[in-house]
């Protein structure tokens, strides 16, 4: 089997290659190659830099960042503090797309505020209070003036939003944010589900009418099912009522996944619709669960945009204040929570939609090695996302990495490969095994 250049879809190779054309006359022959090239060094095992170890680090006591230091997708800066590495990052990039198409269907508009806080903005609602709000990271510029690090963003969204709507022809908006908030967490033992920093998706909808603003809160708990489905947790996710605490509307709701790591313990009052209450909202009738919050949303009416003089003009002209409700996902918990409920004895199993590769491919011996390379250079001219194992290490050190790592589908290329040319395929999470042809193979991963 070959490569010719009418096979490769250079369009669907742009995104992932990162250098461009030496010259403006490199012919499309040349392009190809160097395109091929670079993404080749990219994906091939040999060339990444994190390696996976045995054991993970003995403070960390999790087993979701235990699993993700051992496989090489994350480095502890310190206790609750975690930085991404190439796997990690891309599991990341994953979940990204996920929520942020969801949010697009719901027509928000994407946006990143700032991390640095406005003091003032943050004492008109009162949560500048260390007492209000107990998790604040503050630090103060050279001319003394405070400043907080952003652990939510309702305040300085709310008033960044006087600058541009003033009337009700201008509603309802929504925008988010991937954003990496900061939070001094008194327990920070959970590994990525509690980070003092963290990535959150947030979220925020400002509505003229109280019908408008529960209109889009309903749709918004639909969507985040939906998310929550689509990274493979959605069995065990439940919506949750929840009190809302002192700022909100009397009650709030938590996405809620059964999980052992969990810091929660909620009551299931409807399998079917996958409703439950968390412990403060029952007398406990029946039997509790543990459970991670990996979102959590809140309807805070018209009370903080009166806090913030958050105003616009109605139909009539009158002075109104803006409705508001916030939504919140945490990213870098939700990649924790997976790794938690789907990992077994050997290592991490991920999902489709959010592993880092589609397939792990594995050369195991030397014969094989040019056939394993052209069947590496086939499935990413297809656009497949492939991480190749090309290593000069034994072949069993080449499974139990891939079992740890978690990538869904294992391609072997050995030696009886080259006699009968069919791949050995093994599911990751059924750890079942088949052979197929390579084109088979291609047809499944991009169908
Ligand atoms: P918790 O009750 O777990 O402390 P919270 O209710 O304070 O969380 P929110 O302010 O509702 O959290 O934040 C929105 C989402 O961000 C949460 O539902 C959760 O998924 C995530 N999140 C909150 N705190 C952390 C954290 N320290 N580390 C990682 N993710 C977090
Ligand atoms: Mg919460």
């Amino acid at each position: 089997m070959s490569v010719r250049t009418q096979d490769v879809r250079v369009h669907l190779l742009k995104p992932i290659c990162m250098n461009p054309p030496r010259t403006a006359t490199e012919s499309p022959r040349l392009l190809y190659r160097r395109r091929v090239f670079c993404i080749i060094a990219l994906m091939r095992q040999s060339k990444l830099f994190t390696k996976t170890r045995k054991e993970a680090p003995k403070d960390e006591v999790s087993k979701n960042a235990s699993l993700l230091i051992r496989a090489g997708f994350i480095h502890k800066e310190m206790a609750g503090v975690y930085s991404y590495l190439p796997l990690g990052w891309r599991v990341i990039q994953k979940l990204k797309k996920v929520i942020g198409e969801e949010m697009e269907k719901l027509g928000s508009q994407e946006i990143l505020m700032s991390t640095l806080q406005n003091k003032e903005i943050w004492e008109k609602t009162n949560r500048w209070d260390d007492v209000e709000v107990d998790v604040w990271f503050k630090s103060v510029f050279k001319n003394g003036s405070e400043v907080g690090f952003g652990w939510s963003h309702e305040e300085p969204i709310g008033e960044m939003m006087k600058s541009h709507i003033s009337s009700y022809q201008n509603l309802p908006v929504q925008v988010h944010q991937f954003q990496n908030k900061l939070r001094n967490e008194v327990r920070a033992k959970s590994g990525i589900i509690r980070g003092r920093e963290f990535i959150m998706k947030d979220m925020y909808c400002f509505a003229m009418t109280e019908e408008d603003n529960l209109d889009f809160y309903k749709k918004t708990t639909k969507a985040y099912l939906e998310i929550f489905r689509r990274v493979g947790l959605g069995d065990i996710t439940y919506v949750t009522s929840a009190s809302g605490g002192v700022f909100t509307d009397k009650f709030s709701h938590e996405f809620q996944t059964i999980c052992d790591a969990g810091e929660d313990t909620i009551y299931i009052t409807d399998e079917i619709k996958k409703e439950a209450v968390n412990e403060e909202m029952t007398d406990k009738k029946s039997e509790g669960q543990k459970a991670v919050e990996v979102g959590n949303i809140f309807n805070f009416g018209t009370k903080k945009s009166e806090e913030l003089g958050l105003f616009i003009t109605d139909k009539d002209g009158e002075k109104k204040p803006v409705f508001l409700s916030s939504y919140g996902i945490g990213v870098t918990r939700l990649m924790g929570t997976v790794v938690e409920v789907l990992s077994d004895e050997k290592g991490i199993v991920w999902p489709k939609t959010i592993a880092p590769f589609q397939v792990h491919l594995l050369s195991l011996s030397e014969k094989a090695k040019d056939f394993a390379d052209e069947i590496y250079t086939t499935l990413i001219s297809h656009g497949i996302e492939v991480l190749y194992d090309d290593r000069d290490v034994r072949a069993g050190e080449k499974f139990a990495d891939a079992d740890l790592i978690g990538i869904p589908m294992r391609v072997v290329i050995g030696e009886k490969t080259l006699a009968s040319k069919m791949l050995e395929v093994k599911d990751r999470a059924r750890g079942e095994t088949r052979e197929i042809i390579v084109e088979h193979l291609i047809k499944e991963l991009m169908g």
